[in-house]
């Protein structure tokens, strides 16, 4: 028999939130005051600031505040975590306005440098912010240094490199082109110093001196603590290799994975289809999850259909190249048969594919699978990006119960380079999130860091107002309200998830994954958003970020 102390123990809450409202972002908007928290999610809402008072008992936390709104942690659907914090050391170009402020910062960075180690950049900066508005040229990192290999990585798809490292990587004027990717030339076959896609990247990339698995450990854990300083809670992390696996097992078994973290393995097209089917099965089981409380779990594969803006594959020629409509990575049999086989194994499938005819081939294919497999349940199969989908494209989206991943910070980053590449038109319908949410997609949001900015506020700011960088305000017909912003950052990622019932919402029963503002952004002018500061993140009931002492100072009865 139990001792009435346990009894009354087991009832108690470890945390009862008294606060201004909190927002369960559930179908029926349900607005709370109070929400008691025990071994990492929501046991029970109330109404009313007093309804939960009988869950306060010995050892109870209670966050008194009436000041305090509450959301559901944001929910990145589409973030490359782990490639973000393997960044968090090198040099950091985000800021530059000009050319010369980015070699400025690499010849600061040289500075520190013992001469011949590696000079390299984050991925998270774009040459459309540079007065130029164009990349360096390896002369002009030259000036940076000559006596360090310097590598400038732009997004996933393009670096730049200065004469030293383009000599070291055996990249000259006599040597042949790469198979695949483009060495960017001049008349007389120099290298210019840009390098385009993984064919001609992988040559320098491979001479990159090694982050090891305990340093990837320490900066994945850093990284996720910047995230839990803008309120994200959940992540999903597109496109890792399975050694990488390990890397956040270690951190989860610190108990420094401080996002609820969803992971994907990258799959490209290997010497033969039977090769890629091979190589599926030698991964990890799906849906396998780390041991420790759903903080870690896999989500699915990632495959891509085309490049980025300046390799998306477009129904209609480019705008600054007539002879380019970009091309597919993937034949449509052998993309087929990979997917078909990944879903018979119990896997989800996410497909890259920005240009509209990269998203009418994978919706082909999966459409095809979907017939065969009846009873699959939506969301097994997702398009990342979708960038140019028509109503026809939605539609059949629609239909077949396919996800759709958005993230606006593209749009906000890369807005100049798609007038330039693909003209005002289709720059303009990119991303047509409104289109897609009145039409009842399964569609959630993100931000596809760190090719872009991971910052949700921002983020939801855009989905908001389609406002860019450098571009304006791009196809204002596609504005969502906030609320629905904030729905897309939030519930919608734990139905993409498949974890709806778990993941997004503030309900009893979901993990405690809560955001707290000292305002309500639903009340907040639109362009307050990006300024307004998380002053609570909790991750299965556990304070990740708490700047105020908030659940330290609460009161324990
Ligand atoms: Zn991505």
């Amino acid at each position: 028999m139990q001792a009435p102390n346990d009894l009354a123990d087991a009832a108690f809450a470890d945390t009862v939130f008294r606060v201004g409202r909190a927002y369960g972002m559930t179908a029926d908007r349900v607005i709370y005051q109070s929400l008691a928290v025990k071994d990492g999610r929501i046991t029970a809402v109330g109404r009313s600031r007093d309804e939960l008072d009988s869950f306060t008992g010995p050892g109870t936390a209670v966050i008194d505040d009436p000041e305090l709104v509450l959301y559901p942690a944001f929910n990145d659907t589409h973030n490359h975590q782990l490639l973000a914090a393997r960044d968090l050391d090198y040099v950091s170009l985000e800021q530059a306005r000009s050319v010369e402020e980015l070699v400025h910062a690499l010849r600061e960075a040289a500075d520190r440098t013992p001469p011949g180690q590696w000079v390299i950049s984050s991925r998270c900066w774009h040459e459309t912010h540079l007065r130029e508005g164009r990349l360096p040229t390896a002369r002009e990192l030259d000036a940076a240094s000559a006596g360090h290999p310097v590598f400038v990585q732009r997004g996933g798809h393009v670096g730049v490199a200065n004469s030293v490292a383009l000599e070291m990587a055996g990249i000259t004027a006599t040597s042949a082109d790469p198979p695949s990717g483009t060495v960017v030339r001049l008349g007389d076959r120099t290298p210019a110093g840009v390098l385009i896609e993984a064919g001609a990247l992988d040559p320098v990339r491979r001479l990159l001196p090694p982050v090891t698995q305990a340093q990837q450990a320490d900066l994945l854990a850093r990284q996720c603590r910047l995230y839990n300083r803008r309120g994200i809670g959940v992540v999903r992390d597109p496109g890792l290799v399975p050694g990488e696996v390990a890397v956040y097992r270690a951190v989860a078994d610190r108990g420094e994975l401080t996002t609820r973290t969803r992971l994907m393995f990258w799959v490209m097209p290997q010497a033969t289809v039977a090769d890629t089917l091979a190589y599926i099965d030698s991964l990890p089981e799906p849906g396998s999850v780390g041991g420790d409380g759903g903080g870690l779990g896999i989500w699915g594969l990632k495959l891509g259909m085309d490049g980025g803006v300046e390799g998306g594959f477009l129904d209609e020629p480019y705008a600054n190249n007539p002879a380019f409509r970009g091309h597919a990575f993937w034949e449509p049999d052998d993309f087929g048969q990979v997917v078909e086989h990944a879903v018979g194994r119990g896997w989800r499938v996410g497909c890259h594919a920005v240009g509209d005819s990269a998203v009418r081939r994978v919706l082909d294919t999966y459409e095809q699978v979907t017939r065969r497999h009846p009873g699959l349940p939506p969301g097994t199969l997702v398009i990342e990006h979708a960038f140019l989908a028509d109503a026809q494209t939605r539609a059949r989206a629609v239909r077949l119960g396919v996800g759709i991943t958005v993230q606006h910070p593209l749009l906000y980053s890369l807005g100049g380079n798609l007038v330039r590449y693909w003209g005002p038109d289709r720059a303009s319908q990119v991303m047509p999130v409104r289109a897609w949410v009145d039409e009842g997609a399964l569609i959630a949001a993100g931000s596809d860091c760190n090719v872009s900015f991971f910052d949700p506020l921002l983020s939801i700011w855009g989905l908001v107002t389609r406002g860019t960088r450098t571009v304006g305000v791009q196809g204002p017909e596609y504005r969502v309200d906030a609320y629905t912003a904030i729905g897309l950052y939030t519930a919608a990622g734990g139905r993409l998830l498949g974890e709806d019932r778990d993941v997004g919402i503030l309900a009893p029963g979901a993990f405690a994954d809560i955001v707290g503002f000292r305002a309500d952004l639903l009340d907040s002018p639109v362009d307050d958003l990006p300024s307004q500061q998380p002053a609570l993140t909790l991750v299965g009931g556990r304070p990740v970020h708490d700047p105020d002492g908030l659940l330290g100072a609460a009161e324990r009865r």
